[in-house]
């Protein structure tokens, strides 16, 4: 065997013999509505928080850009991909950001691997929260920075290790998120900037889960706890509240675009299409202009969380657009999975492998695109799995 057949053979999948992997999910005219393996779903797994996937203006204006420019740029944006688009968007949300400077990026994950491998280097030392995303890690590695871990959201941990490291704590780079993607708890973030400011080091916050959710402008985390100023890099994505693909780093206090060569996830991957870019754009309007939205969110966020809470499922620590149901038992967790498909109402099953404790996960992402009678499918279907699925309390 050479090296590739004994690596394909020897890797294993989680739930390898169910296929979970390979589940055909298809969206069906609208944000919350789809089918999975022919059954007919409400879909509560998909992290599209505002539900602006199917908004007319996004659409139209993305369709509208690829009959103009084509459907991609076939180039870096240091090369032929900048399109009117992309300076368009780095303006609105330099605008929106009170920033200085925006890098764009064709993923999230591009946008963490590219932004923290720029900023540190093998002199360098990163602190990253336990829970860290795996595109965090993963800039890190690349960046070969010298890295530890604090306790997941514990600012005493991050304290007691910036102590340590004495002369060099003003050279760190912390990095948080703000709300964590599986049990979505929320940083203590003005409890880190103060600690992070105490020894002079940066801070870095990705908002992924949070721009558009949190904030009295949907600014992130860092609006919400009033710490913009005192943030010094923040990272999100477009995949999740801007409902297309793509990702940002953003200052308010430093000009990013001195890193365009050095970030290499930009400087060498074909910028994103002109259609991804226009719907970002006027997904980014509708954020502005529509706050009404983050209540709707965060009120379907609110009903279910209670409601599951009641069931007697052990959730995560806080009220949150994802709601992570804990299982302790990786069959069971499969069966409960399908049972709620079967039941009308897909989410997403994380192995203990991706999940931050012993326990997988069906982690439920609520959007303001869910229709009280869909919220109530969805406590009804958890409520059946309880009574009579898979995960009915032991007699
Ligand atoms: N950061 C966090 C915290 C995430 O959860 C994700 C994606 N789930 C990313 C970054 C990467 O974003 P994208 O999907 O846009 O690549």
């Amino acid at each position: 065997m050479n090296l590739i057949e004994r690596r394909v053979a020897a890797e294993k999948l989680p739930w390898q013999d169910s296929d979970v992997l390979g589940t055909l999910v298809t969206v069906d005219g609208g944000p919350t509505s789809g089918t999975v393996n022919g059954q007919a779903v409400v879909l509560a797994g998909t992290n599209n928080y505002l539900g602006l996937t199917f908004h007319p203006d996004c659409v139209r204006a993305s369709a509208e850009a690829a009959a103009r420019y084509g459907t991609g740029t076939t180039g870096s944006r240091l090369a032929s991909g900048t399109y009117p688009d992309h300076a368009g968007l780095e303006r609105e949300l330099a605008d929106f950001y009170g920033a200085r400077a925006v890098m764009l990026f064709t993923t999230g994950y591009q946008a963490n691997v590219g932004i923290i491998s720029a900023l540190a280097d093998r002199d360098s030392v990163l602190l990253l929260d336990a829970q860290s995303h795996a595109s965090i890690y993963d800039g890190a590695t690349l960046s070969g920075a010298t890295t530890y871990r604090f306790k997941h959201n514990d600012a005493t941990d991050l304290d007691k290790r910036l102590r340590r490291l004495g002369d060099k704590a003003s050279d760190a780079l912390v990095i948080v998120e703000g709300i964590y993607s599986m049990l979505g708890d929320t940083a203590p973030l003005a409890e880190i900037c103060e600690v992070v400011g105490r020894y002079g080091a940066a801070l870095l916050v990705d908002e992924a889960h949070s721009f558009g959710v949190l904030g009295k402008h949907g600014r992130g985390l860092a609006e919400a706890a009033g710490v913009e100023d005192q943030v010094d890099v923040v990272v999100g994505t477009f995949s999740k509240s801007l409902g297309c693909v793509g990702g940002y780093a953003v200052s308010r206090k430093h000009d990013l675009s001195q890193l365009r060569a050095a970030a290499r996830a930009y400087a060498y991957s074909a910028s994103s299409s002109p259609s991804v870019m226009a719907s970002a754009r006027a997904a980014l309007k509708v954020i502005r202009e529509h706050p009404e939205l983050r209540e709707r969110l965060m009120n379907n966020a609110e009903v279910t969380y209670r409601a599951l809470q009641q069931l007697g499922y052990e959730l995560g620590p806080e009220v949150s657009p994802v709601v992570g149901v804990q299982v302790r038992n990786d069959q069971l967790a499969l069966d409960a999975w399908h049972f709620l498909i079967d039941h009308g109402v897909y989410v997403n099953l994380v192995p203990f492998e991706a999940s931050p404790g012993p326990f997988c996960l069906l982690r439920v992402s609520l959007s303001a695109a869910h229709t009280p009678e869909q919220i109530d499918a969805i406590v009804e279907a958890f409520r059946q799995l309880r009574e009579s699925g898979p995960l009915r309390p032991a007699a």
